[in-house]
């Protein structure tokens, strides 16, 4: 758990060190991931589960690796309650159209927060179409935290899911999902958590959160792109039809009939992306190594620093300010677009993200367009906060 683990922050921005404040977008890799996915490139190159040479059988056992490392990270009961996806918006969208859409009629309800992602709202507007379900949204306060106390009256015998973010990626609040989850399960109301932002900042323990499903991003928790993992209650995800038909999710075809294989293959139709998933396996390792206590920890650190110097910046209002939150701020500077501010310190060197962060009624709720965002990781120092501070004053007195 090292900064020097993480090549890419040595790099220079404007000519300026640069200075990452960007990982809620996507964290670094450190060099053990990127050395995983060269390595399968150019030693051990082969298809997965297909093969009866030795490469394809060294690729599925690094490939298979990885899911164990998973489970670890997860405290899954079985790795084969992962699957593969391309990241949380895939994660979501196979549960929407799989389990989902074979329990919900029209009038029925699906439940999420005002705080989701896109990628946790979209899919669920499109199953509503799809079939005359109606979404219903649990509100959150002025501060960001949910108004989990309204949640037992929005749940009614017409509720068949819902989906809840973990860590909000632009308000930075952890969520108690585990209550949600309770009080949804006394229910009988299914419950998928989104885990995007959890997995790089929090300890996430599938079996005590009790969750149905909980999507994971590979690429938030210092793995790939383009890979991420859904997990699921074994019962689920054997009664759930396949999503994407092709090969792999096989057992037998004939023009009249096809059987699927085993969870979690019947989910992973064709062929997978093997270097991301290597990468991924070796992230968790990494996670694990370090101890997501100590990450935890250190983010703290930098949340309370970073919090307690940007309030002295004048005509600077952060907007979320849960109680519990992880090393995410997003705020707005008076008399600077965030769009500007953005442009401004990226001369000096600070990637900063602004916008809505793929939240639009989350923003919305605070009567802003967009907001600036810094999101930290544990690499992440203090002295660089002190000189995004300094950018930030630089920034405000040009438009002052
Ligand atoms: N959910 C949240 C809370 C996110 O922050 C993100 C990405 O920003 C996603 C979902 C989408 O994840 P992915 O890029 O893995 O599809």
């Amino acid at each position: 758990m090292n900064r020097t683990d993480f090549p890419c922050l040595d790099v220079k921005v404007h000519n300026k060190p640069l200075v990452y404040f960007d990982n809620a977008a996507t964290a670094q890799r450190p060099q053990v991931v990127i050395d995983a996915i060269n390595n399968y490139y150019s030693k051990t190159n082969a298809n997965v589960h297909r093969g009866v040479h030795s490469l394809s059988g060294e690729a599925t056992d690094l490939f298979e690796a990885a899911r164990i490392s998973m489970a670890k990270l997860l405290n899954s009961p079985s790795e084969k309650n992962l699957i593969f996806t391309r990241g949380c918006t895939e994660g979501v969208n196979l549960v929407a159209q799989t389990f989902v859409r074979s329990r919900v009629q029209a009038g029925d309800e699906i439940i999420v927060t005002e705080m989701e992602h896109h990628s946790n709202i979209v899919p669920w507007q499109l199953l509503c179409e799809q079939t005359g379900a109606i979404l219903k949204v649990l509100p959150f306060n002025d501060n960001g935290e949910l108004q989990i106390e309204l949640l037992n009256d929005l749940i009614t015998d017409k509720t068949q899911f819902m989906a809840v973010v973990h860590v909000s990626n632009s308000l930075g609040t952890i969520n108690p999902v585990k209550q949600i989850i309770k009080i949804a399960h006394a229910r009988d109301v299914p419950v998928l958590i989104d885990g995007a932002q959890a997995m790089p900042h929090i300890k996430v323990d599938v079996q005590d959160l009790d969750c149905d499903f909980y999507t994971v991003s590979g690429h938030k928790m210092y793995g790939p792109t383009g890979i991420g993992i859904l997990y699921g209650k074994m019962e689920h995800l054997e009664a759930m039809p396949p999503y994407h038909g092709g090969g792999e999710m096989i057992s037998h075809v004939t023009f009249e009939k096809t059987v699927y294989n085993a969870v979690p293959a019947k989910f992973e139709a064709g062929t997978p992306n093997i270097a991301g998933a290597i990468g991924l396996g070796v992230a968790a390792d990494y996670i694990l190594k370090a101890g997501i206590e100590n990450i935890h920890q250190t983010d703290n650190e930098l949340l309370k620093y970073a919090t307690e110097q940007l309030l002295k910046v004048d005509g600077l209002r952060i907007i979320g300010t849960a109680q519990n939150k992880v090393s995410v701020i997003s705020f707005t500077l008076k008399g600077v677009h965030p769009h500007d501010l953005g442009t401004i310190l990226d001369h000096y060197g600070v990637a900063i993200r602004t916008g809505h962060h793929c939240t639009m009624p989350a923003i919305k709720h605070f009567n802003v367009p967009a907001t600036a965002r810094a999101s930290f990781a544990f690499y992440n120092t203090k002295a660089e906060i002190d000189y995004f501070i300094e950018s930030l004053e630089k920034a405000r007195e040009m438009f002052n």
